[in-house]
């Protein structure tokens, strides 16, 4: 129970809330605190570095956000447009439902701060655990909610329909002003997606006939969030603009796990191998059709996740708050295989000095000491200057990797000069 006055020590990252921490535990989150804080502005410094790996696949960074107020700080972070506008919030925990105006003038607020940038906006994905007042004055009786008339479904059923028809008009209306791409939730396959292509059509006829200006060419594009339309992407492909592969659903919708269950959440798995085919299947799906596809969900912003998705063809990443642990992941990634290129390279280069100058064991002894010292030396440059991070994150991680091939290369460098002295003294 918490009672007024009580210290609350909030842990959102986790989803924990202490009461009343003991002195100790405050310290410990203190700690931390200034730990993320040191790493936020290592990362702010890296945001004009350029997206790109080492074998030369440019990343495009797009923001995920749940209302126009979230774009000033992707923004400032470096996101190149918005990849996923959850537009929710506009019925989440209001009474009155948006009108026309309302949509227009969002999709204009993010039109605005993106000063020319890409926005992709999505319809309202709403029913399961994303709920609104009039879903609960409709009280659908509904065992498996999830499975249920929710997202697309929704808004082409007859309870959604009139809203999804106000939303379009809003939307289409704002895509007069700026590149807006407009993207629909939960597309099960073709036939879904042609309903709702349908409604679109629908609506631009009716602004046609009212002479209200839009986009004709507004690009439609879907989100991958179920084995159906993974299964058959190469067929969604030719009727749309554009895939994403939105894996929060993805993921319950293939392992059959409630995404907010916390009994059946170890299994919630997104690096299952059958989550990283179906990813695969869609982008080749995308490739072959030649149209973009992206990726959305919470995955793609893990460090330790976002070059697996790179490494299956999807660099353009859309990423939440963790925007920038997505570029810290793949330049991770990059630095260390620098490091090992390192390493190879002033091996070969000792052994090929040595026989090109016909250097006895002395003089190869010397040539492999002073490479030891350049590796350490490139080692070092590589922890420090380019990426001062590695050096300073915790152990435990793949920082250790450097210093412990530092610490290596350092060590080889000493025997082999007390080896040289040895054998010349000999
Ligand atoms: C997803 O399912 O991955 C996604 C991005 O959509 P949401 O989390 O809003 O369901
Ligand atoms: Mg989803």
């Amino acid at each position: 129970m918490v009672e007024t006055d009580d210290l609350l020590l909030i842990d959102g990252a986790a989803g924990i809330v202490i009461v009343n921490p003991s002195a100790a535990t405050v310290a410990e989150f203190r700690d931390e605190q200034r730990r993320q804080v040191a790493v936020n502005s290592q990362l702010h410094a890296m945001r004009d570095l350029p997206a790109r790996t080492l074998c030369e696949h440019d990343i495009q960074l797009y923001a995920n956000i749940d209302n126009p107020d979230e774009l000033d700080d992707a923004l400032e972070y470096g996101a190149m447009g918005v990849g996923l506008f959850r537009t929710e919030f506009l019925f989440m925990g209001h009474d009155e439902l948006p009108d026309e105006q309302r949509h227009y003038e969002n999709a204009i607020a993010v039109l605005d701060k993106l000063k020319g940038r890409p926005a992709t906006i999505r319809t309202f994905d709403l029913g399961a655990d994303k709920l609104a007042p009039f879903l609960d004055a409709a009280d659908l009786e509904e065992a498996n909610p999830a499975l249920g008339l929710r997202s697309i479904r929704l808004c082409l059923a007859e309870l959604g329909r009139p809203l999804f028809h106000t939303q379009l008009r809003g939307l289409l209306r704002a895509s007069a002003h700026g590149p807006l791409k407009l993207m629909f939730p939960m597309i099960s396959g073709v036939a879904e997606l042609r309903a709702t292509k349908a409604v679109v059509d629908e609506v631009k006829a009716e602004l046609a006939a009212e002479g209200i200006p839009f986009d004709d060419r507004v690009k439609l594009g879907i989100m991958i969030e179920m084995p159906s339309a993974a299964l058959t992407a190469d067929l969604l492909a030719q009727e749309c603009d554009f895939f994403s592969i939105g894996t929060n659903d993805l993921i319950q919708y293939t392992m059959a796990v409630d995404r907010v269950n916390e009994y059946v959440s170890y299994l919630y798995e997104p690096l299952h191998p059958s989550l990283l085919r179906l990813i695969g299947t869609v982008a080749a799906a995308a490739k072959a059709a030649n149209i973009p596809v992206t990726i959305c969900g919470e995955m793609a912003g893990e460090p330790m996740i976002a070059p697996v998705l790179v490494g299956l063809g999807l660099p353009p990443l859309i990423l939440n708050g963790a925007l920038m642990g997505g570029l810290l992941g793949l330049r991770r990634i990059g630095t260390l295989s620098l490091a090992y290129v390192a390493i190879g390279t002033s091996r070969v280069l000792a052994a090929l000095a040595a026989s090109a100058l016909g250097l006895g064991l002395t003089g190869a002894l010397a040539v492999v000491t002073l490479a030891s010292y350049v590796m350490a030396g490139t080692l070092w440059w590589l922890c420090r200057a380019e990426a001062h991070l590695e050096w300073s994150a915790p152990r435990g991680d793949r920082n250790t990797v450097f210093r412990t091939l530092y610490r290596a290369s350092s060590a080889i460098g000493v025997l082999m000069a007390l080896t040289t002295v040895d054998v010349v003294l000999a």
